[in-house]
């Protein structure tokens, strides 16, 4: 039941953004800084947001060695290019946008262990580097003459080192786009999960105890990544959850920062404040982890521990202090889908494993769609 104040004040908006991860967030600031008349609200059903944004492992990369390779074995040198421009591009706005110590960001370099299954890729390093040259002007990749500074496995052959990577503080950069929502005066409503979208009359219905709430807005901007198929169901879209862990602070100092990948970027670790935070392992059960539950795969878990224990550490047994999941959206192609359904509603969804690096620049391309029509 609504009061007559709720009816007059808080129904009607010019842009009501669905989903409040990193995508919502930012499609609602520049929006806003565009036109700061508007009326805009984020409507994000978690307390948290809950999907990947808050839940990812921070690194701000743009594609390891293996991975750049794997992207050549379905992509013409061009695409590839044009991806790691993005990325490269994305990360550079961001930090342009909100500075490096409001996101904690640190240039400390990606870096890639080769073992014995990937050695034979490295024969390409000298082609990834140039393909790269006009980017960059410079060599991206170099292999790293002493590596036992590290205390890898012996199994570990080459470290990469890619130094125009870095990494970030996920709470940092959530943080730093909820405070630019509330100095432009963007509305953000958490534990508001849209049930319905009514595309025609450009309206959003939000479950409020037994009934729900309907809103009404000039324009739609749905984010809602991998769960977007619940309000649009035609989508190109799979889940894929990943799992993250974070050591106890060990006693001794780690002898290296970064963002390292391993296993041809499916794992993950770096170090904060010297604690481990390691990732992902998502090869190991893909079926399994094509899921919006937020569960631990403990057959994940246990690899990562194997990894951690093998791997990273040689030797020793890891002392987990926490662990989570978090939601990605993948599909048939890496570019997220960014499209108007209507003159009124629009969406920027899909956004991979990328989604520090490609998610404020995604955002700005659904805000342009949307301020054309
Ligand atoms: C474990 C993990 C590690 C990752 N590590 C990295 C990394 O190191 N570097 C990197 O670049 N990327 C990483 N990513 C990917 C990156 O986090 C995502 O690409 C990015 O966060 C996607 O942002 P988004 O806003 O599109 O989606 P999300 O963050 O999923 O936001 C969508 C939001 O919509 C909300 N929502 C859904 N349905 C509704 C509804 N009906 N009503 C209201 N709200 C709704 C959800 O609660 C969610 O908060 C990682 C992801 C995961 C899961």
């Amino acid at each position: 039941m609504l009061s007559f104040w709720e009816k007059k004040h808080f129904l009607d908006f010019d842009l009501i953004v669905i989903g409040g991860g990193i995508v919502g967030l930012s499609a609602a600031i520049q929006y806003k800084k565009q036109f700061s008349d508007k009326k805009v609200m984020v409507l994000e059903r978690g307390l948290f947001p809950s999907g990947a944004s808050t839940k990812n492992a921070g690194f701000a990369c743009f594609g390891s060695i293996t991975e750049i390779l794997d992207d050549l074995n379905h992509q013409t040198e061009q695409e590839v290019l044009d991806l790691v421009k993005k990325r490269y591009s994305g990360l550079c706005a961001i930090r342009e946008e909100f500075g490096d110590e409001a996101l904690g960001y640190q240039a400390t370099g990606g870096f890639e262990l080769i073992t014995e299954n990937e050695i034979a890729e490295l024969n390409q390093l000298d082609r990834i580097n140039k393909l790269l040259f006009p980017l960059f002007g410079d060599s991206v990749f170099e292999e790293i003459k002493d590596i036992s500074k590290f205390g890898f496995s012996k199994n570990v052959l080459k470290v990469i080192q890619n130094k125009y990577e870095g990494e970030l503080d996920t709470g940092r950069f959530i943080q730093s786009l909820w405070d630019r929502c509330q100095q432009l005066n963007v509305k953000i409503l958490t534990g508001s999960e849209v049930k319905h979208l009514d595309i025609e009359k450009s309206e959003v219905t939000v479950r409020d105890g037994e009934s729900g709430i309907t809103f009404k807005s000039q324009k739609i901007a749905v984010c809602t990544n991998a769960f977007s198929k619940s309000l649009i169901p035609q989508l190109d879209i799979l889940p894929g959850r990943g799992l993250v862990m974070v050591t106890k602070k060990l006693p001794k100092t780690i002898p290296w920062t970064g963002s390292f990948h391993f296993d041809k970027g499916y794992v993950y670790f770096r170090n904060v404040d010297n604690r481990i935070l390691l990732g992902g392992g998502r090869n190991m059960d893909f079926e399994g982890e094509q899921s919006t539950d937020l569960v631990v795969n403990y057959k994940i878990r246990d690899y990562l521990k194997k990894t951690y224990s093998e791997i990273i550490t040689p030797g020793t047994s890891p002392e987990f202090e926490m662990e989570w999941a978090g939601i990605m959206a993948f599909g048939s192609s890496k570019t997220p889908i960014v499209k108007m359904i209507n003159k009124n509603v629009g969406l920027a969804v899909r956004l991979g494993g990328m989604g520090v690096a490609i998610g404020w620049e995604t955002a700005g391309d659904l805000v342009t769609q949307i301020s054309k029509v």
